[in-house]
């Protein structure tokens, strides 16, 4: 801590760019970043039109994993199983659509039958 700022003065704050916003999403999810680096992906997220869709729908899926607890697909797994979902969706389309949602429910729910 070198110097007390206060909440409202974020200026000491570098920019992020997308990519390091990217490889710390994840982190920030979870709530696991340095409070200095979350208020940075913060900031970045307020003005980015790019990051943000990226973020709340992680945001989402993070939700949509809580409820999934007791199954017992790993985590990694499921994240690794979202990413590539993610991957083809941005390939496809940029909207979200309740269609890459019933795949999401798909690939992660595997003991229906
Ligand atoms: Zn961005």
């Amino acid at each position: 801590m070198r110097e007390a700022t206060g909440m409202d003065d974020a200026k000491g704050l570098e920019e992020l760019d997308c990519d390091s916003v990217a490889v710390r999403l994840w982190d920030f999810v979870d709530g696991e970043l340095p409070p200095r680096e979350m208020a940075q992906v913060d900031a970045h997220l307020e003005d980015c039109e790019r990051c943000f869709p990226v973020y709340r729908f992680r945001k989402a899926f993070q939700e949509f994993l809580r409820c999934q607890e007791k199954s017992e697909v790993p985590v990694g797994l499921r994240r690794a199983v979202f990413e590539r979902i993610l991957e083809e969706h941005r390939e496809m389309d940029q909207d979200e659509s309740p269609s890459l949602w019933e795949r999401l429910r798909d690939a992660t729910r595997r003991d229906r039958d």
